[in-house]
């Protein structure tokens, strides 16, 4: 995989650079976000390790940048131990998955490959719910005729809800479409699905997702 890490610490970095280098990936590795900015744009990056606390841009403003110029590919953020608020920016921003510092090797290698698996593309061609249309296997939405950019994550759970279209989907099952084993945290859905409300709903009127008190979401529109 080519990776970019952002991360200033410097020890971490060179931590991480050799970690993931022995694991046979290809690291691009900075301690700036502009740095990083350039990376994006000149290299084919797979994923991304992005720290929050970085010393020219935030990481959260970096991410917001990359995803404002339409890079797609996978973002997972590393944050300080209980920093719950940081987490939640992160995501909102349009990372797909985080870490808490200290973390174990073989996690940060299980969930780097993860995203790209989940990225990778899918066999079926496209799912048509009302106006809203998902590329299978580019993970394009479009709306109407209009293409909308969703991360990994956000492109996971909305293609189950259209799946399971005018059905109760519960967290745990979106959760396990993310993590595959039950684990992972119930709060990464909810950001997920406030993000895909403003993505498929800009206007706030059309309303495709509903949460259901107690059981979970359902995608309001039934299949064209
Ligand atoms: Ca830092």
């Amino acid at each position: 995989m080519k990776i970019l890490l952002v991360e200033d610490d410097k020890l971490l970095n060179h931590h991480l650079t050799s970690l993931l280098t022995e694991s046979d990936n290809q690291v691009y590795s900075t301690d700036r976000a502009r740095v990083a900015l350039h990376y994006a744009a000149d290299y084919p990056i797979d994923v991304a390790i992005i720290d929050l606390g970085l010393p020219d841009l935030s990481g959260v403003q970096l991410i917001s940048e990359l995803r404002a110029r339409r890079i797609p590919f996978p973002i997972i953020v590393l944050t300080a131990r209980g920093n719950w608020q940081d987490k939640v920016e992160g995501l909102e921003a349009g990372a797909d998955d985080y870490m808490v510092k200290p973390f174990q090797k073989d996690e940060l290698l299980a969930r780097l490959n993860a995203l790209v698996r989940r990225s990778a593309g899918f066999i079926s061609p496209r799912v048509k719910v009302g106006n809203y249309e998902l590329d299978l296997s580019r993970k394009v939405l479009t709306i109407g005729s209009e293409a909308v950019v969703l991360t990994s994550f956000e492109y996971q759970i909305l293609e189950y809800l259209m799946r399971n279209a005018l059905q109760v989907v519960s967290k745990q099952q979106l959760l396990d479409q993310l993590y595959g084993d039950g684990e992972g945290d119930p709060n990464v859905v909810e950001v997920m699905v406030s993000r895909l409300r403003k993505k498929l709903d800009p206007e706030g009127t059309i309303l495709p997702i509903s949460t259901i008190r107690r059981q979970g979401y359902i995608f309001n529109i039934s299949c064209s």
